[in-house]
């Protein structure tokens, strides 16, 4: 009978990767003792292919391309729902929001269309100052070869008038750009370094 959620460990522990996350996250791993607190609170866990308490334990046993390479911190909805029921009050939502940064920095990142998604929605609060609905919509479904994706919605939407034609301008949307700049100096800083 085949074992379900059952954990691969096809690498020796990467002791570096678990201080990686605890450093980058803030948060102390090793206090997570698997009561499935997370994972119980958790809405997508039928849809992860490692609940989040699992990834928690891969973490603890150093399983670097396992987790870096999960389906699961890509479909996370950063709900908090997991952060909030934690008796070792682990900020899980930012361990798992770690990893989609460290997924990105060394290119295994699983579902690229999340990725994709993420990147569009920030360029256009980039752009704006806030999302601009109908460009993100069409530049996520070109990038994403997802042309016709939804088109039957978009009469009902129109006439609605929830997506506008022309984007919202906002006050103060260079502060927001700005705010941009400074993070991207601050990566390529610490890429550099
Ligand atoms: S709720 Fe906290 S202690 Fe319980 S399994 Fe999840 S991370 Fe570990
Ligand atoms: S933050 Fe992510 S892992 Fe935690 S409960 Fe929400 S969707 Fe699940």
């Amino acid at each position: 009978m085949a074992l379900l959620n059952s954990l691969r460990m096809p690498r020796d522990c990467d002791e570096s990767f678990i201080r990686q996350v605890e450093t980058k996250s803030r948060q102390q791993i090793s206090k997570c003792y698997q009561c499935g607190n997370c994972s119980a609170s958790c809405a997508y866990t039928y849809v992860y292919d490692y609940p989040v308490n699992q990834i928690m334990r891969l973490i603890q046993l150093g399983q670097k391309e396992v987790v870096l390479r999960s389906r699961s911190i890509w479909l996370c909805a950063d709900c908090q729902a997991c952060t909030t029921r934690c008796p070792c009050n682990i900020d899980i939502a930012r361990v798992m929001e770690t990893l989609r940064f460290l997924s990105v920095e060394e290119g295994t990142v699983s579902i690229k269309d999340i990725q994709l998604f993420y990147d569009e929605f920030l360029n256009s609060v980039k752009t704006f100052g806030r999302v601009f609905e109908t460009g993100l919509l069409a530049t996520y479904n070109l990038k994403a070869k997802k042309l016709f994706t939804d088109i039957d919605l978009a009469p009902k939407v129109l006439k609605k008038g929830k997506l506008p034609i022309i984007p919202h301008r906002i006050r103060g949307r260079k502060k927001v750009s700005d705010i941009f700049k400074r993070f991207e100096d601050y990566r390529n800083k610490k890429i550099l370094d």
